[in-house]
């Protein structure tokens, strides 16, 4: 188990209460019916291979074929697209457990992650544990920490340059996958923790995977490109494919948590929440862009976060399904079902929440918890 580091009061939920109870159950009813799997469902294996298959034909073309600016840079949009893909469609799955009822598939499955740059090892405690437990919570949830560069809650500090951070944030999410894979890593490795979480001791296995997958992220990015090109035709198309990876994979995250709808319950001195974990969850995630048929498929079905939050060990392909369940049982039990239509009206709304946690003097987060809430 992943330990809290003892400074930070570990923040305590109140006990589960009857929506908790009720849409378990109901979501459970509708996985046992016959035909139905939680995990190993045959068209996520399908998926996974035309995901692979898409990154492996727009790298081959890109470094083998493309004899013109434009092809190249089409051929790096699609691999930087089939990379986000890969990222949030194969091994966010794979590193929840959501793949396979088998842990050696869900761990090879993960793998993906290290082989595009990033370590799963370090994924699964920042993700899984700190983000999805804590979910919009400032200490501890490290999604919400990009350093000096943005202010995304009332509790960091206020710098000069947030005001501009709804502008200049769309091109920085263009660097999350190389900083994430050379520097973010490293930081987690150096200081042994991940927000409020301490990382446990990788096992030799974690250690081997996490360094052959720098190794292999560093060859097919760069190396083999060099050998084939020259330095400034790799880095520009580098910089394109990165861009096509980094904003998808940013929209598709911060659409969910950092947008004008989503909660950001404050932890008493005491570690005491308002809320219990279901309906925290809901208080603090918004779907977006419900039945657009391109962005589940690019987003892995992250656009049913709320579903994702709830019941992260389920296939995202069940998740459309779940989503009218999750909606139905919110509103029996009168707890509060928050989704943004449309992506454009998401991304808009993203834009707004930088816009007010940037200004000089921001407003505060939506009260969710009188009392509680920042
Ligand atoms: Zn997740």
């Amino acid at each position: 188990m992943t330990a809290a580091v003892e400074e930070a009061p570990r923040p305590r939920f109140l006990p589960h209460g009857a929506f908790h109870y009720d849409v378990k159950a109901r979501v459970e009813a509708w996985l046992a019916q016959p035909g139905r799997s939680a995990r190993d469902v045959p068209a996520m294996y399908a998926k996974t291979a035309i995901i692979l298959a898409w990154f492996a034909v727009s790298w081959t073309a890109l470094v083998f074929f493309a004899s013109s600016w434009w092809a190249a840079g089409a051929l790096s949009v699609s691999l930087g697209l089939a990379i986000a893909t890969i990222g949030s469609a194969v091994m966010h799955d794979a590193n929840h457990g959501a793949y396979s009822r088998h842990v050696w598939v869900n761990r090879v499955a993960g793998w993906a992650l290290d082989a595009m740059g990033a370590s799963s090892y370090i994924w699964r405690t920042k993700h899984n544990a700190a983000h999805h437990t804590w979910t919009n919570l400032d200490a501890h949830d490290d999604d919400l920490h990009v350093g000096p560069f943005a202010r995304l809650t009332v509790e960091q500090p206020l710098r000069a340059w947030h005001r501009a951070q709804h502008l200049y944030m769309w091109g920085l999410y263009g660097f999350l996958l190389p900083k994430w894979a050379y520097f973010d890593d490293f930081v987690n490795l150096s200081t042994g923790r991940v927000g409020s979480l301490r990382l446990d001791k990788p096992s030799r296995g974690e250690w081997a995977a996490l360094w052959a997958g720098k190794v292999t992220f560093t060859l097919w990015a760069l190396v083999i490109p060099l050998w084939r090109h020259d330095l400034l035709s790799v880095l520009v198309c580098l910089v394109v494919a990165s861009f096509a990876t980094g904003v998808t994979l940013a929209v598709t995250f911060q659409l969910a948590h950092c947008v004008e709808d989503a909660g950001f319950p404050v932890v008493a001195a005491d570690g005491r929440l308002g809320l219990d974990f279901a309906e925290h969850q809901l208080a603090t995630t918004v779907d977006f862009a419900p039945g657009n048929p391109i962005v589940t498929f690019l987003a892995g079905g992250l656009n049913y976060q709320v579903e994702h939050h709830l019941f992260p060990k389920v296939c995202h392909l069940h998740y459309p399904a779940l989503a009218r369940i999750v909606e139905a049982t919110a509103r029996d039990h009168g707890v509060a079902y928050r989704v943004t239509p449309g992506l454009w009206a998401a991304i808009g709304s993203h834009y707004r929440m930088l816009r007010k946690m940037g200004a000089a003097a921001p407003a505060p987060h939506r009260s969710v918890q009188a009392g509680l809430v920042a």
